[in-house]
């Protein structure tokens, strides 16, 4: 039976409860045990799917397609693990299932109810069975919150299932600094750590995040009043890079806490994966500055991954990348006076799409690096075939009704997914020899990460071709394109899919890589 960690959160959402779970399980993984992460969301949402990146961040998608809160990602990129549908878990599944169940008279003769019913179910998911030696649970929300009861509930219930000793509790809090008084205050942590014990449950270790290191005395006054020794209040700081935290909690002996708690032997771990993104970061290089032509800028998380996939790729090339985020609904050719490249994300709806079809045309056209992905690949394909073929008719059928539908819905409709008829999760795709794919992928298959619902209209291949624009990545069938690119720029290549979600920090991911790099030299 694997152990089992459950990360929770109090006073204020948005601790990085993400990056502390992926963080304990880094430390873990250093020492050589093997880890699996799930997410539980009490909201109602049966999934993420049909939230604007506006509400909780960006919709992360796994290999087999489910549409999963961003956190997922934190742990896929931290710990070079492959998550699925069982490891994101919002209440709106839980409390769908229990009702599917209830209707298909699973219960027949019985009262429904919060406990047993609902508890169980959530339990049944926290124990979804893995190989792993331990598994991390995150429960999202913050204590308090009326439809986080259940779980707290559940996982209170689960460690009694399987002995305290095979369960840790790791609560994440907030120690606010006063500037009038010069205090870290304490008492917003007493409290959140209280409420949690209302619940029936006693936080094992204590994260407090703050913007400077605990004193001795202040963690041994939290413990004091948290039923812990000092030694297991660990700071979280504020750091200006995620990657720092696994380091700042080794330096604070967090593994030789979890070990205790476990009855497992104390061991230095291999940091030096982290040590080496920490050096990166300190060390003087030049910049590339990278213009991001979007429109979800409102919400930091909006472009989690893409952010993180082109932080992973300035590691690789020895440069610091600078995002410059160009808003797509007011785009002027002069924003992109000063950028080394021209990134198009991803997005969905008419809002920006002209911006951003202007701005495939500028990086055409002045030879900017440019990298397209999902919706930045089919603008750079309207904008050719406007603008070099010569069909000004030509559009997506999500934009415009009568035109020259060069991009389309082609595939058939998922109907499993609530999310709608999108194209999710992993698709192979084949690589033309020959083509700057080639070289960037390095093979003649590739496997990358979908959440679309238009495509590419394979019957413009010929004339897209002649004109200059060729597709070098398809689908097997040979019927829907996944990559382009313009064999007569410097570095022109878009695709269908989001490598963004298969960005790793130790070795970045070659799209991007390679996109940096034409950056770099230009
Ligand atoms: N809106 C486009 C589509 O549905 C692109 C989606 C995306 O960029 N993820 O195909």
């Amino acid at each position: 039976m694997p152990r089992y960690i459950f990360v929770t959160g109090g006073v204020v959402s948005s601790l990085g409860k993400g990056v502390s779970a992926a963080s304990l399980g880094a430390l873990l993984q250093s020492r050589g045990y093997s880890v699996h992460v799930r997410k539980f969301d009490p909201y109602l949402n049966i999934d993420p799917g049909t939230m604007s990146p506006l509400q909780h961040g960006e919709v992360y998608v796994t290999n087999d397609g489910f549409e999963t809160d961003l956190d997922l990602g934190y742990y896929e990129r931290f710990l070079g693990i492959k998550l699925s549908r069982n490891d994101s878990c919002s209440g709106g599944r839980i409390y769908w299932e229990v009702l599917n169940a209830e209707r298909r008279g699973d219960y027949l003769g019985g009262t429904v109810q919060m406990i047993p019913h609902v508890s169980n179910k959530i339990k049944e998911h926290i124990a979804i069975p893995t190989d792993t030696d331990f598994v991390i649970c995150e429960i999202g929300g913050t204590v308090g919150d009326i439809e986080q009861k259940i779980f707290l509930e559940s996982i209170r219930q689960f460690a009694n299932d399987v002995g305290r000793r095979n369960v840790l509790f790791a609560h994440l809090a907030l120690a606010p600094y006063l500037e009038q008084s010069g205090e870290l205050k304490t008492k917003p942590t007493q409290m959140s750590v209280r409420r949690l014990l209302e619940n029936g449950i006693q936080a094992d270790m204590l994260f407090v995040r703050s913007p400077r290191m605990l004193t001795p005395e202040e963690r041994a006054k939290i413990g004091m009043f948290c039923n812990l020794p000092a030694k297991n209040v660990i700071t979280s700081m504020n750091v200006d890079n995620i990657y720092k935290i696994p380091i700042v909690y080794d330096e604070q002996d967090v593994f030789g806490i979890m070990a205790e708690h476990f009855g497992l032997p104390n061991a230095n771990g291999d940091m030096s994966k982290f040590k080496k993104i920490e050096h990166h970061l300190n060390a003087d290089l030049p910049t590339c500055t990278i213009g991001v032509v979007g429109k979800y800028f409102d919400v930091a998380d909006a472009y989690k991954s893409l952010n993180e996939a082109l932080f992973h790729a300035s590691v690789q090339n020895n440069v610091h990348v600078k995002i410059k985020k160009i808003d797509a609904e007011h785009f002027d050719p002069s924003d992109c006076a000063d950028v080394d490249g021209i990134l198009i994300p991803g997005g969905f709806g008419t809002r920006g799409v002209d911006g951003k079809i202007a701005a495939a045309q500028y990086a055409r056209e002045n030879n900017i690096p440019f990298m397209g992905i999902c919706l930045g690949m089919q603008v750079a394909v309207i904008e050719f075939m406007r603008n070099v073929v010569g069909d000004k008719n030509a559009n997506s059928t999500e934009f415009a009704k009568n035109c020259t539908p060069v991009i389309d819905i082609m595939t058939e409709c998922d109907s499993e997914n609530m999310g709608g008829t999108l194209r999710l999760g992993a698709y192979p795709c084949e690589i033309k020899p020959g083509t700057l794919a080639e070289k960037i992928w390095g093979a003649s298959q590739i496997s990358e990460r979908h959440r679309h619902r238009y495509e590419v209209n394979i019957k413009y291949k010929d004339e897209l071709e002649k004109a200059g624009m060729i597709i070098s990545g398809i689908s097997p069938d040979g019927k829907l394109p996944e990559i382009i690119e313009i064999p007569s720029h410097p570095f022109f290549i878009a695709g269908q899919f989001h490598p963004e979600f298969q960005s790793s920090p130790y070795t970045g991911h070659p799209m991007f890589n390679a996109f940096i790099a034409a950056a770099k030299r230009k």
